[in-house]
């Protein structure tokens, strides 16, 4: 059984997160979509409410599972049995960031890897930041958000 876990913020899930979940679960048995409960970034989403949109974001996609975790990424791969990380690269920005963490898990855990893959075009430039930023200025980006993400950040701007 090959396991492979997707950990990130998703603050919130894009379409680009789920983009490269469709792409891993084509390679492993199961992939485990990870969600720090605290990475020091300050989100907009509780912990439950970013865990509880990737649940709904993944409804009917199979072989995925929804979890979150706490402390190091690599304790939690050893505690679920997954010696494969799964990170999305975009545009050069990335690299250097992703290639540092890759490095320091190895280091930390030797026995893991870390697997990049690359979204689609249309979400290259697509980030959770951006997507905050634009809906909470009136914008429609439908077609980059699962509609549940859109629903949550209307409701999150009526409140302000
Ligand atoms: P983190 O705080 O761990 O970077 P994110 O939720 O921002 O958490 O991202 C998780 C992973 O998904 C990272 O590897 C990031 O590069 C990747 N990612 C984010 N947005 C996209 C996208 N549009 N296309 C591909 N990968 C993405």
């Amino acid at each position: 059984m090959k396991t492979a876990i997707y950990p990130g913020t998703f603050d919130p899930i894009t379409n680009g997160h789920i983009d490269i979940l469709k792409k891993a679960v084509r390679i492993f048995d199961k992939v485990i979509l990870a969600v720090a409960e605290d990475t020091g970034k300050k989100t907009i989403f509780t912990v439950d409410e970013r865990e509880e949109l990737c649940r709904k974001a993944m409804e009917g996609i199979e072989k995925i599972e929804v979890t979150r975790f706490n402390g190091l990424v690599v304790d939690f791969a050893k505690k679920v049995g997954a010696i494969t990380m799964i990170r999305g690269l975009r545009a050069i920005s990335d690299f250097e960031y992703e290639l540092s963490q890759a490095l320091m898990n190895e280091k930390l855990y030797s026995d893991i890897d870390t697997i990049f893959f690359v979204p689609d075009n249309k979400y290259l430039y697509l980030s959770s930041t951006m997507v905050r930023q634009v809906v909470s200025l009136g914008g429609n980006i439908k077609d980059l958000i699962p509609e549940c993400v859109e629903e949550a950040l209307l409701k999150k701007r009526s409140k302000e």
